[in-house]
């Protein structure tokens, strides 16, 4: 407790209710997964069912949740949701996990990567994560769709998935405290939120080539980091857009997606390959993403 802290309670009575309050509210971390991001991934040999590694690194990627737990837990933090958050979304052991975890799987969902978050979080771990499609540098740099976007803007912005999720959290008050993955994404999450704790797991030398640490290595690094986040919870600070509207910029890659959205209403068509929508808050922007990277007239069942 600082000195400042410590004046202030003993001054305010109702503080000092609040700051018990706080310190006896349990410590839920809401952890989501992501596969780019995870040490030794460089290819797509890693990153699904028919790559010739997937099996494996499926392993090293429950691996890298479960150290992040581990960390969690040694620092005080007590709940854990994780949201399965790549791909086909259905990619962690969920046996390997402890009973008192609940695993978010499978999609679409509305909040996509950030599905099962609410107020009642104390704390936002980034997974596995990578960096966004318009940063040069990064292992699979990409931004929701590698096939099909070539640039995702938030409010103007160029944005990584990260950036959006974390503003996910952030509508909810919830701080990111842990992002894992290479220098790139880490990076660019300091960007935003320069309290967060980072484990860099490898180097990317290209978009499919970097130096990587053992699966050992990784996880004990996340671990490390995972127990120092949570001991540092007090000082992280969320990110958050501006209360009110959100504006969404998706560029194509190619001309007819946007061309087609711009037929719905609401959906304005700003260049050739651009289409701009705006949400009432952040909370729309995943879902409307989800639409625009997502559906198909023959989506069964
Ligand atoms: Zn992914």
């Amino acid at each position: 407790m600082t000195h400042f802290c410590r004046a202030a309670i003993l001054t305010f009575g109702l503080l000092a209710v609040s700051a018990t309050a706080d310190a006896q509210r349990p410590v839920k971390v809401f952890i989501s997964v992501d596969m780019e991001g995870i040490g030794g991934v460089v290819t797509d040999q890693q990153l699904g069912p028919t790559g010739f590694e997937y099996n494996r690194f499926r392993e090293f990627m429950t691996a890298e949740a479960l150290a992040a737990i581990e960390g969690a837990r040694q620092a005080g933090a007590s709940q854990f949701v994780i949201a399965d958050s790549h791909g086909n979304m259905q990619n962690l052991l969920i046996d390997r996990f402890p009973r008192d975890v609940t695993i978010i799987r499978g999609s679409p969902r509305p909040l996509s990567m950030m599905e099962g978050i609410d107020s009642t979080f104390s704390a936002v771990f980034f997974i596995g994560y990578h960096s966004a499609t318009t940063n040069p540098e990064g292992v699979r740099a990409h931004t929701i769709s590698s096939a099909t976007l070539a640039a995702v803007k938030i409010n103007g912005r160029a944005s990584a998935e990260s950036g959006l999720n974390a503003a996910v959290a952030g509508y909810f008050g919830v701080p990111v405290a842990l992002v894992t993955g290479d220098e790139a994404a880490v990076g660019e999450v300091r960007a935003l939120t320069p309290t967060v704790e980072g484990a860099v797991v490898k180097r990317a030398i290209g978009f499919h080539s970097a130096a990587v640490m053992t699966p050992e290595a990784s996880q004990a690094l996340i671990r490390d980091k995972a127990r120092t986040a949570i001991s540092r919870l007090r000082e992280m600070r969320t990110y958050s857009e501006p209360a009110g509207p959100v504006r969404l910029e998706l560029t194509y890659k190619n001309y007819t997606p946007a061309e087609m959205l711009s037929y719905l209403p609401g959906v304005e068509r700003v260049d050739a390959h651009t289409v701009r929508f705006t949400g009432r808050n952040i909370l729309e922007i995943p879902r409307f993403i989800q639409v625009a990277t997502g559906y198909r007239a023959d989506l069964t069942p």
